[in-house]
């Protein structure tokens, strides 16, 4: 039986079509304030009415604001792995996992460019892959 690729939540994403090659990031953006969310929020947080928000894609290019390096992952996650905050960039600050280094302190500078990838999170109890977004970093 073929393994299925299964996103780990619906409307997080979008996976590179072949035409285009370039993932998404959905999230939204404030109609009055300007201000961008991700994961989407249903009401804008600033200011607090509701029909403000409209979805944007983000590209998925960002900085390394912080992360730390987790030894204890949940089960059938990696481990160690590294846990980031990125600031995308046009968008949010966004918590992510990092993919693509060495989960160890030198392998990561606050403030380095970093970008989305669409990657293998875990199996699931069937045997397929739950896909999510992670960075890493550009370039490598
Ligand atoms: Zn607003």
């Amino acid at each position: 039986m073929d393994k299925k690729r299964i996103p780990v939540q619906e409307g997080l994403f979008i996976e590179a079509d072949p035409g285009t090659g370039k993932s998404y990031l959905i999230g939204n953006k404030c109609k009055k304030c300007g201000l961008t969310a991700f994961p989407k929020t249903p009401v804008c947080p600033r200011c607090q009415i509701q029909d403000t928000m409209e979805e944007t894609k983000f590209e998925g290019k960002g900085t390394l604001d912080s992360y730390s390096i987790v030894q204890a992952a949940l089960p059938g996650f990696q481990q160690p792995s590294i846990q980031a905050y990125i600031n995308l960039d046009n968008g949010p600050k966004m918590w992510s996992l990092v993919t693509g280094c060495e989960p160890t302190e030198g392998s990561l500078k606050l403030g380095m460019k970093m970008e989305m990838v669409i990657d293998k999170i875990r199996d699931d109890e069937e045997g397929n892959e739950l896909i999510s977004y992670q960075f890493k970093p550009a370039g490598k």
